[in-house]
């Protein structure tokens, strides 16, 4: 069955048909990068890495680009008015008593150790929203051009107004958006719904980042970002854009507006959105303060890959409620995974089962449905087939589920294998390199590899 995705955009499944199906593009909306990233953040990234991964066992090159929002988000909230307020990295660095670009480097670095610990498939990009300041300006141009932007006190906005299509994505009309909002309106701006594309630096402020433009001295709107990021790396059209479903209102919304009155081509021809991870049936949310981190639950001696296998269990549309019990069932789960796999007795290659890997994908291809796959892997575990084909079966499945299974395997490395590791390891403690090398093409050709690791330990795999 081929991919079938829920989009946003028409409230329909539809078929899923890339411009180009040599090479799919996707973007992501990233993590504001001004204080720990949440468990629910990482729901969200997650949700990403199974589209992503999905996308790649369904043969599809995938250029996948996620940004880090590093200026322009501001206190204000998300679903509300998110121009007023403070900036988060402004407001951090504050707080911190450090400068906001040490902020954002500081915050990068925790969240890609815990991407890396998630298992999540690296992008071909990670995009940071300063770097591309001059790419912004010149879209505010653009649309200032093209005659959708005006100027009022504190910076450059687009009028809503203007652009027909405006309410598409949430299903609200450009003057019932800000219909109970919790906060007034800037009464400056023309409609409610209007947001800005640069803002003025206060007079009597010296922001950490702050730069020169056509309009004086200040920094790019939110949602200008994603915009110029995305089409300067992906194209003018992209296939899919992700995010949590709190963007998908205003946020998203405004990134359609700016792009494509800028461009006049469509922007993402699919949208799709994550639930919430909740815990006590609200939004998990680090504006809220009732968030987890991932150092809570080493804390509490959780592996991250518990919380990997917890997120499979709902479907991505669906509300998650975080408890703790909930995450030790998932561990113990993953444990029980572990524990029938370190049993297995892997005597020879097998092929993996093909009914198996095709109810697999076919779920998987109706919307990323991974609590199905899921259980379609633990159907096939139960079931008769023998244990090698077992192992290539999940194997294959776990290109998808990410759950590090190879390394749970307790399959027995023959002999030979064993010899030709230690003859290894002497030569390249001599220095001998050219021969360590030759040692290691005829591991790799009786099917398996060397991985070196720190400290010269090593770990030797059957390759897959
Ligand atoms: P923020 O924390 O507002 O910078 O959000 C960054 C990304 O994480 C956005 O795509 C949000 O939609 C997403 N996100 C924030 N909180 C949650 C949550 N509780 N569950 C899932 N995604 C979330
Ligand atoms: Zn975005």
């Amino acid at each position: 069955m081929a991919m079938r995705v829920y989009n946003s955009l028409t409230r329909k499944v539809e078929d899923f048909r890339p411009s180009n199906p040599e090479m799919v593009t996707m973007y992501l909306c990233g993590p504001t990068v001004y204080n720990f990233i949440s468990i629910g953040n990482y729901r969200t990234y997650t949700f990403g890495d199974f589209v992503h991964r999905t996308l790649l066992l369904n043969d599809y090159k995938v250029k996948y680009v996620m940004n880090y929002t590093d200026v322009g988000h501001m206190t204000g909230d998300n679903l509300g008015d998110a121009d007023i307020g403070k900036d988060r990295l402004e407001a951090a660095a504050e707080r911190e008593g450090r400068s906001a670009r040490d902020i954002a480097d500081y915050y990068i670095n925790d969240f890609l150790k815990g991407y890396d610990r998630l298992n999540l498939l690296k992008p071909y990009k990670f995009t940071r929203a300063t770097e591309y300041i001059p790419d912004q300006i010149a879209l505010v141009r653009e649309l200032e051009r093209k005659g959708y932007a005006y100027r009022i006190a504190d910076g450059i906005y687009f009028d809503t107004s203007k652009f027909e299509k405006y309410g598409q994505l949430s299903g609200m009309t450009a003057e019932t958006i800000m219909e109970g909002a919790r906060v007034e309106p800037n009464p400056e701006k023309r409609n409610p719904a209007d947001f800005a594309l640069w803002k003025f630096s206060p007079k009597d402020e010296k922001r950490w980042q702050e730069w020169d433009s056509p309009w004086g001295v200040g920094f790019p709107g939110w949602h200008l970002e994603c915009s110029a990021m995305s089409m300067k790396e992906l194209g003018e059209t992209i296939d899919l854009h992700l995010g949590g479903e709190d963007l998908r209102m205003i946020h998203h919304q405004n990134e359609i507006a700016q792009s494509e009155c800028a461009s006049g081509k469509e922007f993402s021809k699919y949208w799709m959105h994550g639930a919430f991870l909740q815990v006590d049936g609200g939004r998990m949310g680090r504006s809220i303060g009732n968030q987890y981190t991932l150092t809570d639950l080493d804390e509490r001696g959780f592996d991250p890959l518990a919380l990997r296998y917890l997120f499979m269990t709902a479907h991505y549309r669906s509300p998650l409620n975080f408890t703790w019990e909930s995450l030790q069932n998932a561990q113990n789960s993953l444990k029980h995974l572990y524990d029938i796999l370190g049993g297995y007795k892997d005597a020879e290659k097998a092929m993996p089962s093909d009914r198996h890997i095709a109810n697999f994908m076919d779920v998987l291809n109706d919307d990323i449905n991974i609590p199905e796959a899921l259980a379609v892997c633990w159907e096939m575990l139960k079931s008769n087939l023998g244990e090698s084909v077992k192992l290539a079966t999940i194997l294959k499945m776990d290109k998808v589920l990410g759950l590090k299974l190879d390394d749970a395997i307790g399959y027995e490395i023959p002999q030979e294998v064993l010899d030709l590791v230690k003859t290894r390891t002497e030569y390249r403690k001599n220095g001998i390199w050219d021969k360590a090398d030759l040692v290691r093409h005829q591991i790799n050709d009786l099917g398996y590899s060397v991985e070196d690791l720190p400290d010269g330990k090593f770990k030797v795999r059957r390759k897959l």
